[in-house]
């Protein structure tokens, strides 16, 4: 097995979660991690490829397997971060989204009564009553 260091194919898959090798990194046939240095080379297609956390380096490391040898996904992490970032999308998204256009300025007046009804007049100066104009 031969994986550059260069390659930056790495960093896309999620850790601890098997996909798919000839998706992530095409090329040619590779052993399997599992089924031991003697075994043949598997084709790409039927080869997946495991992102491993590393205990000292944050990058991590790959290993291929084959469908017998595929380690079971460690769902664990991914479903604890995911929810984590939909709280974080969702407070992002209320903190914007109830932005309330400005309330129309409405000039204080004050309050008017129509001088033959005695109630109040509204703000278009028209007695609700006798519909006389009150200034
Ligand atoms: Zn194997
Ligand atoms: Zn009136």
């Amino acid at each position: 097995m031969q994986i550059r260091n260069s390659s930056d194919w790495r960093d896309a898959p999620p850790f601890e979660l098997p996909v798919a090798a000839a998706e992530a990194v095409p090329g040619d046939a590779t052993r399997c991690s599992g089924c031991g240095p003697t075994s043949e080379p598997w084709p790409r297609e039927a080869l997946w490829v495991v992102k491993h956390r590393h205990p000292t380096n944050p990058a991590g490391f790959v290993r291929f397997y084959c469908a017998d040898h595929k380690p079971a996904a460690k769902l664990a992490p991914v479903a604890a971060a995911a929810p984590e970032r939909a709280r974080r999308t969702r407070a992002a998204a209320g903190s914007a989204a109830p932005r309330k256009a400005p309330a129309p300025i409405i000039p204080e007046r004050e309050a008017v009564l129509c001088p033959d009804c005695f109630v109040q007049v509204p703000a278009t100066g028209v007695c609700g009553m006798c519909g006389a104009r009150v200034g």
